[in-house]
């Protein structure tokens, strides 16, 4: 017998949010929905086990959405958000926990003061669900119409969210005996149908279900509001050398000579990977890609970019903005300049609005001027989690 475990339901298509993906695998600040849901039960103390209740066809998205998290493996739902739920409790009837909460996987917001909330309220009552009353004026109109019929008294009205948790035996009993004639949308209401009483607990109004786009761009910018803006710079210089071109900002540039160098050289894309890692305190390009390594010989400086990029991601952040300045006589930059700022857009994923490159002289002074070689600089921004 285990004490409690939590029961996630994210079988449900969920394709209203936009997008090819569920809406529960959708990505947000670089991990999916579901993998954020999954962590703050998995992280809160009085939660022994996590369940998931998966479609089929989500097998794949599923397991690289937790990996490396611990939970049991995951169950198939059913046809409705009730089916589902009713499998995902048959299936931990052999571990025959006392309590069990269960979640909606597209709500990753859930604090772990709302769950101790509805575990509090266990002692109270059979079932307890985390609910917020409602503050709006209701109207009831015409169906299909937007024409008032009556504004509906708010008093007594309570908007459900979840963790709803209930003790375990009772729960599976209302989903066996429930009649799935009804659309029950909660399982509070299959525990009311089956005369339990449950009680309600403060939600929160950041416990949301992410549904909509809306919902989903909204998300975003909290989490964004959570994340530290962060700038990082970098610089480079290559030496001309014998060649008949040049490689810059991922676009080959015929011109008399080429640019020395152990990889492709590029060192638009150089100084960008350094003004990412710098962003990230993460070191520099030569610790990642030592120039001693073979592998890195002619390599495509794309990768360097990439690579930067995908440790901002894997820490939780993304690379917001980036901003390069060339620094040569020759060649001229100005006729490539669109397709350096596309080629850095496609290599980062982002919008060509979000990637900017320039250049300049030296006025003939120095080794820029001299023509003995090029420098870029450039400017990173990033957003990441804040981490003491
Ligand atoms: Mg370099």
């Amino acid at each position: 017998m285990s004490g409690c475990v939590a029961l996630i339901v994210a079988a449900g298509r969920g394709l209203r949010a936009g997008g090819k993906l569920p809406k529960q695998y959708r990505t947000l600040a670089g991990e999916p929905i579901l993998r954020r849901t999954v962590q703050a039960f998995c992280r809160h103390a009085r939660i022994s086990q996590v369940r998931v209740v998966i479609h089929g066809d989500d097998r794949p998205l599923y397991e690289a959405a937790t990996a490396g998290l611990d939970v049991l493996a995951p169950v198939e739902g059913g046809a409705t958000r009730q089916e589902s739920v009713r499998r995902g409790l048959e299936s931990l009837a052999e571990l025959a926990p006392q309590h069990v909460l269960i979640h909606d996987g597209a709500r990753p917001f859930t604090t772990p003061a709302v769950i101790d909330r509805v575990l509090d309220g266990l002692s109270l009552a059979p079932g307890v669900i985390a609910a917020l009353p409602v503050t709006d004026t209701i109207k009831r109109a015409g169906r299909g119409e937007a024409l008032i019929q009556e504004t509906v008294e708010r008093r007594d009205l309570w908007r459900a969210q979840t963790p709803q948790a209930f003790r375990f035996a009772e729960i599976l009993a209302a989903h066996r005996t429930a009649t799935s004639a009804a659309d029950l949308t909660d399982d509070a209401a299959v525990a009311t149908q089956a005369g339990l009483k449950v009680m309600m607990v403060p939600g929160g109004e950041e416990n949301v279900k992410i549904t909509t786009e809306d919902d989903l761009q909204r998300a975003i910018r909290t989490l964004d509001a959570e994340l530290e803006l962060r700038v990082g710079q970098g610089v480079d210089v290559h030496r001309f050398g014998p060649g008949e071109a040049v490689q810059l900002c991922g676009v080959r540039i015929p011109h008399g000579q080429g640019l020395e160098g152990h990889s492709d050289a590029d060192v638009g894309l150089h100084a960008a990977t350094d003004a990412i890692l710098g962003a990230l305190g993460a070191g520099d390009i030569g610790h990642h890609f030592p120039p001693s390594d073979p592998r890195w010989r002619g390599a495509d400086s794309a990768l360097f970019l990439r690579h930067a990029a995908r440790l901002v991601t894997e820490a939780g952040g993304r690379v917001v903005h980036v901003d390069i300045t060339l620094i040569c006589e020759a060649p001229r930059i100005g006729p490539h300049r669109e397709a350096m700022v596309r080629r850095l857009a496609e290599i980062l994923g982002l919008a060509p609005s979000a990637c900017s490159v320039k250049a300049t002289t030296t006025e003939r002074l120095g080794f820029t001027g001299r023509g003995e070689g090029m420098a870029a600089q450039a400017v990173a921004t990033i957003r990441v989690p804040a981490r003491p």
